[in-house]
């Protein structure tokens, strides 16, 4: 519903009756959230609908910041998709770009894609100097310390961490490289390698990575975290107790029911949630924030907890802690959930590709971003169409 009266209503939106889930400020509960100027101005209880420009009816929905996903490709992949396209009718209003530029190709990449984004676009730019397509990420010669430093150093704003990814040859020189790139400039570094002989998962995970680096594809059959028993290798755990991070990064080929169902029950639950959100994996597993949420609610994860691994904590591992909250003058990224009920098949991948039954789906039903409506599945923000005034006589 819209009114038009501005002299009395100092909030320009009003999202009226959800279960607002903000656990950077421990909410859990039906309260409203209004905003002012593109930022949070209230999250309270019954808010008048007088005080605000245009109020939207979400009860039954739940509220939570606007989604932070930590592994997308927008750019250099060649899956690479365009961020408000997919990532505002998803409810997330934050997404990084893993490793698609590097210190040669991130220039294009942001003027190409993340300036002219609504969505907050961020980077981790790849130790191969050219990104992410092909042969740079196999060429040791292109992974250079000090330019990819130099980089980031110049465009700390957008630029959050060091992505290596795929490299075939034997040795660590690309991991330890980007390590070495990370540590010179204070970010974090994402690893996607899958162990061979040379290069063992063990040694990666409890030797390499630094306390706050992120092995993502945690639940992936090409780096499986559980035993022919379907027991998480102990070392999972050891890494974890250094403060290694693990991140879901669902994407095409890296998500597994079997292995993720069997860490989850003995405890392992995934450190941020993200979609390795990109053509192929949107077509065949439905990469999205909400689709990947719903497995883990599947999986028994609590919603909460869900939504935390998918705002607050990515939001912190980029180190940007104003996002992610719904706290007073946050920006007003908002995300409206739909849990809707019925009778579901859920998609995994990789070797697997197996189908897991659920009778939950979450849904993005609206997403605010900066204060403005940017997605609104049904009209809530809306008037009657029967409000439409008659056609101009005189054209
Ligand atoms: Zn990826």
């Amino acid at each position: 519903m819209t009114t038009s009266d501005a002299t009395v209503r100092k909030y320009d939106l009003l999202l009226k009756g959800g279960r607002v889930i903000d656990p950077a400020n421990n909410i859990d509960g039906q309260f409203d959230v209004a905003t002012s100027g593109g930022s949070i101005a209230l999250v309270g209880k019954d808010i008048s609908p007088a005080l605000a420009r245009t109020v939207a009816d979400v009860s039954g929905l739940v509220v939570t910041p606007g989604l932070v996903d930590l592994h997308a490709h927008f750019y250099g992949y060649f899956g690479a998709i365009l961020p408000d396209a997919h990532c505002l009718p998803e409810g997330t209003t934050t997404a990084v770009d893993a490793g698609g530029s590097g210190h040669l190709t991130f220039d294009d990449f942001n003027e190409l894609v993340i300036a002219p984004a609504t969505t907050n676009v961020f980077a981790m730019l790849n130790i191969a100097g050219e990104g992410m397509v092909g042969e740079p990420e196999q060429d040791l010669d292109g992974m250079d310390i000090e330019l990819t430093a130099a980089k980031i150093a110049q465009r700390p704003d957008v630029i959050v961490g060091v992505k290596v990814a795929h490299y075939m040859g034997p040795g660590w020189e690309p991991l330890d490289r980007g390590i070495q790139a990370a540590e010179d400039t204070g970010v974090f570094l994402m690893v996607d390698q899958s162990p061979i002989h040379t290069r063992p998962m063990n040694e990666m995970i409890l030797e390499h990575l630094r306390s706050g680096d992120m092995v993502t594809h945690c639940y992936a059959v090409s780096k499986p975290m559980t035993d022919m028993n379907d027991k998480v290798k102990p070392y999972f755990f050891e890494a974890r107790e250094r403060g290694v991070q693990f991140d879901v990064g669902h994407g095409g080929g890296s998500f597994s029911f079997r292995i993720a169902k069997a860490a989850i029950e003995q405890g392992f639950v995934p450190d941020t949630i993200s979609t390795d959100m990109h053509r192929p994996s949107i077509l065949s597993n439905q990469a999205t924030m909400p689709e990947t949420m719903t497995k883990l609610l599947a999986l028994g994860m609590e919603l909460p907890d869900i939504v935390k691994r998918s705002t607050w904590d990515p939001a912190q591992a980029i180190g940007h802690p104003e996002l992610g909250n719904l706290g007073q003058t946050a920006p007003a990224d908002i995300a409206v959930l739909n849990i809707t009920e019925g009778d579901f098949g859920l998609v995994d991948n990789g070797t697997t590709q197996r189908v897991f039954k659920a009778n939950k789906r979450i849904v993005c039903e609206m997403t605010v971003k900066n204060g403005r409506v940017v997605w609104d599945k049904n009209g809530r923000s809306r008037d009657d169409w029967s409000s439409t005034p008659p056609m101009n006589p005189l054209i």
